[in-house]
């Protein structure tokens, strides 16, 4: 990002929760930006900023129209220029004549925000035509979304290919998630313990088969457990379960064993005789849980077994929790794994948490400080560590 004195587009995730009065109920995207555009501005550049907000292609109004109010990013100007510490100017649309006005008279250290990019269709459709009308803007292009790297959208990667190699750039919000994700991906210190969990096998298939080319040992905890306590022919009474899976997860299993891989599924669990945080629980063997009865979190030889996995560590990637975690009665398990993940760090590990549910999961034990990096993109790490291409990285570093 050695640029100065140019015009900047930067493509940053200002894509925030918002209230029945539109106030803004958790900034962390937009500070998490401020970094990369206050660093941009200290080189003297002009910034004109984009970024989606919410999905306004598919909640539009009964006449078919864009519903402006609830999606515009004017939403954003303030909040913006306080925790910037400067003015923001706003463009009342994406690539139309207000934008080209604003940013033809921008000077030097302004900052101009673009209406929202998902009020054209062509955006999610990374079309040419619109993506060149955003490039027109601007001398240098800077991604700073890693959160949609993963899609192919104009504002994403198609721009991208409107300026040469040195003009443009990874944000240090994205540079910073990259260089992460490869500590996992890329020569990882041993032994490397991948720990996945969550509700469904059927989203992390890709990541499991990609994981065993690469780690030492795998702990599968949360409903996804099941499926395989299932393939080997466990009873599992009313645990979540997708018996289309079923045969693949014997496959997964197979593969692991013939890759000498430790895969370490939850001896015990703790059950319940319903999905509610006031059942009746039981701890009992994962393989044998009684009829009408389900597995909601990790028992405590399960928790034993897999944290002594775990600190003995060198690399640790962590993706989905352990148990129904936003239950209390079943959030020790997921509890008991953060705090073999920080014990691990401290001893010297390198500890990548990445999805949501396992960042509000370490964020639940108050041990966010406490692991090397977290990551903000969910669905955009998840493609990256499946050894997936991501258009938004991919359009950075291709001519
Ligand atoms: P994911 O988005 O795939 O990481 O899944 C996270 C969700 O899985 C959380 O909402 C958990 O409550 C849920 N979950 C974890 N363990 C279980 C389980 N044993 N049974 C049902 N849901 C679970």
């Amino acid at each position: 990002m050695n640029f100065s004195n140019s015009k900047v587009l930067v493509r940053v995730d200002f894509n925030v929760p918002l209230d029945g009065q539109s106030q803004i109920t958790d900034d962390t995207r937009i500070e998490r930006a401020i970094p990369t555009l206050k660093a941009l501005l200290e080189k003297k550049n002009a910034l004109i900023i984009m970024s989606h907000l919410g999905r306004p292609q598919k909640k539009k109004n009964d006449d078919g129209s864009i519903n402006v109010k609830k999606f515009t990013l004017e939403h954003i100007v303030n909040r913006l220029s306080t925790l910037l510490g400067t003015p923001v100017q706003f463009a009342k649309d994406t690539v139309g004549e207000d934008a080209m006005t604003k940013s033809e008279a921008l000077r030097a250290g302004e900052v101009l925000l673009l209406e929202n990019t998902r009020f054209h269709a062509e955006e999610e459709a990374g079309e040419e035509g619109f993506a060149n009308q955003l490039a027109k803007m601007a001398d240098v292009y800077v991604n700073d979304a890693f959160g949609t790297a993963h899609r192919a959208h104009a504002s994403t990667a198609t721009v991208a290919k409107f300026f040469s190699k040195d003009k443009k750039a990874f944000g240090l919000l994205m540079n910073n998630e990259i260089e992460n994700a490869q500590k996992v991906t890329n020569n990882p210190a041993r032994p490397f313990t991948a720990i996945v969990g969550g509700a469904k096998v059927s989203d992390k298939i890709l990541l499991i088969r990609q994981l065993l080319d690469k780690v030492d040992n795998i702990i599968i905890g949360g409903g996804m457990a099941y499926t395989f306590m299932k393939a080997q022919g466990g009873s599992i009474g009313t645990s979540l379960v997708e018996l289309d899976k079923v045969a693949l997860a014997k496959e997964l299993l197979q593969l692991a064993k013939d890759k000498n891989i430790k895969f370490l599924l939850p001896k015990d669990s703790i059950i319940a005789d319903s999905f509610n945080k006031d059942a009746n629980t039981k701890i009992c063997s994962s393989d044998n849980i009684d009829e009408n009865w389900m597995g909601l979190d990790i028992g405590e030889v399960a928790r034993k077994e897999f944290s002594d996995v775990i600190e003995s560590s060198k690399t640790i990637l962590w993706n989905g929790p352990m148990g129904v975690f936003e239950m209390e009665p079943f959030a020790g398990g997921t509890r008991a794994i953060a705090h073999a993940v920080a014990f691990a760090t401290d001893q010297g590990a390198f500890s990548l948490i990445g999805g949501g549910d396992s960042v509000s999961a370490i964020n639940q034990s108050g041990l966010e400080n406490q692991v090397s990096f977290i990551s903000t993109g969910g669905g955009a790490m998840l493609e990256y560590l499946e050894g997936k291409e991501l258009p938004g990285v991919a359009a950075i570093t291709q001519d």
